[in-house]
């Protein structure tokens, strides 16, 4: 069976296509199929991640795969959440991974109460009607560095502290991160349901 991975971000696709491979299913990127990103106009991670699947379905007539993904700032009730990939623009700074962990340093500089979560949700469809969508969700927290450490990984991963390591998940191996990161948990679940569901 071909899945369409319903993302162009580098970062995640690595991960992704590391974590999905038990399935020994053959993995195709949209970017490969000509897909450009879809639009994410909603408020949840979930239907970001739907509306991201069902488009590279719906493009490429094949099974296909989306994650959605943020970072939720406790002292921000939860924010940036699903306009994490945004952050920085919201200061004036142009979109990118280095210019959003700029942003969340300068916002957090008077900020003591420093945890955070990342969350990831996975949703699968076999067709972009499919009405029965696979979904898994993966979170973990930890707290927002004062520096960055590290230089394994994307996004906020060199700020991304997990006290149970004692290091930012870019200090950490990259099977390390996968094994216990939001995506890492995430993909298990989503592992198991294609397994149980569609094989
Ligand atoms: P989106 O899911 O493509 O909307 O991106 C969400 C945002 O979260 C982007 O800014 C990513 O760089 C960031 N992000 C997603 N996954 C991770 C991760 O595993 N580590 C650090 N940052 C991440």
């Amino acid at each position: 069976m071909k899945i369409v991975l319903a993302s162009n971000n580098q970062g995640k696709l690595r991960e992704l296509q590391d974590m999905l491979a038990p399935l020994g299913l053959e993995l195709v990127r949209q970017g490969e199929l000509g897909i450009p990103e879809a639009e994410e106009p909603f408020r949840t991670f979930v239907e970001n991640a739907l509306a991201k699947a069902r488009h590279a379905a719906s493009l490429s007539g094949l099974p296909a795969l989306a994650d959605d993904a943020g970072l939720c700032v406790d002292a921000f009730g939860g924010l940036p959440g699903v306009d994490t990939a945004f952050y920085a623009t919201q200061f004036g700074y142009a979109k990118s991974d280095d210019n959003n962990v700029r942003a969340l340093l300068e916002q957090m500089q008077a900020i003591d109460n420093r945890r955070a979560a990342m969350v990831s949700t996975l949703v699968a469809v076999r067709s972009a009607d499919d009405p029965e969508p696979l979904i898994a969700v993966g979170r973990v927290t930890g707290e927002i560095a004062r520096e960055r450490r590290g230089t394994n990984g994307f996004g906020f991963d060199p700020v991304m502290f997990i006290p149970e390591f004692g290091k930012t998940f870019a200090e950490l191996p990259t099977d390390v991160k996968n094994a216990n990161s939001h995506r890492g948990r995430a993909a298990r679940q989503m592992v198991e349901l294609i397994r149980q569901n569609w094989l």
